[in-house]
């Protein structure tokens, strides 16, 4: 997979609507520089930690530790989990959530329904994870589905959004209907491991049943916490005929 670099007509459209409105920070709304600041104001972009080597070969956890290299992490060893490997643009610290820069701009994205954060965070995310996007012999792209009811009252998937730059910036076809979500589960932020996986169990379906087949499959999500949503999705993947799922998200929450 190569990231296509042309300039689109589109992006130039864009460039030129920056000049007539000169652009604001997506997380504190603060003015932004210079063409190189995309994005963010240069205080938000040095709070925002790039998930960088040395990490887990599996999930992507960056290792507090830099001078090894990467391995499977512990928990990726007692439990290896159903997709071939994950990784984060960018990770936040689950503490101090409230006031990091990436949760503030993820949170806007998704509760603010703030749907125009799709294309900058997509191309973010298509950009910043180029190296692993490269590794990736992905054939298909796809988000993560929100149950229909939260579908209705959002009004859009962000996961999707996201997926459909990275889908577009690297070829990838994307199929937005194949995983479904046909149970809503409540936020289980508060709960163990072993609880969110069980609670996560049976929470997806697959609409077309040939069209992961043998497949090497992208899924797309905005946020990665305990990987259990991934996990899920990859079981019902792998369990349809997929080769191997690899997992891509904006943001990582770590501890
Ligand atoms: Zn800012
Ligand atoms: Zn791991």
């Amino acid at each position: 997979m190569q990231l296509t670099a042309n300039p689109s007509l589109a992006d130039r459209f864009d460039w030129f609507v920056d000049w007539l409105y000169p652009p604001r920070c997506r997380a504190c709304a603060g003015r932004i520089h210079g063409r190189d600041a995309e994005y963010f104001c240069a205080g938000c972009w040095q709070q925002i930690q790039r998930v960088l080597h040395p990490l887990c070969s599996v999930c992507g956890r960056p290792f507090p530790d830099a001078s090894g290299g990467d391995h499977a992490c512990g928990v990726c060893l007692a439990r290896p989990p159903h997709f071939a490997r994950a990784r984060a643009w960018a990770c936040y610290p689950r503490e101090e959530l409230e006031e990091h820069p990436l949760r503030r701009v993820v949170q806007k994205f998704k509760y603010g329904r703030k749907v125009s954060l799709g294309k900058p965070l997509g191309r973010l995310l298509a950009q910043g994870c180029e190296e692993f996007l490269g590794e990736c012999d992905a054939e298909l792209i796809m988000p993560v589905p929100l149950h229909p009811k939260r579908l209705r009252w959002r009004g859009f998937n962000q996961s999707l959004l996201l997926a459909r730059q990275v889908g577009r910036a690297y070829g990838i076809p994307l199929d937005p209907f194949a995983l479904r979500r046909n149970r809503a589960t409540p936020p289980q932020t508060q709960l163990p491991e072993e609880e969110r996986r069980k609670n996560m169990r049976g929470a997806f379906t697959l609409s077309s049943e040939g069209s992961v087949k043998g497949k090497n499959i992208l899924l797309v999500d905005d946020v990665y916490t305990s990987g259990a949503t991934a996990n899920e999705c990859s079981r019902t993947l792998k369990r349809h005929g997929a080769k191997r799922v690899y997992v891509l998200t904006l943001a990582r929450a770590v501890s």
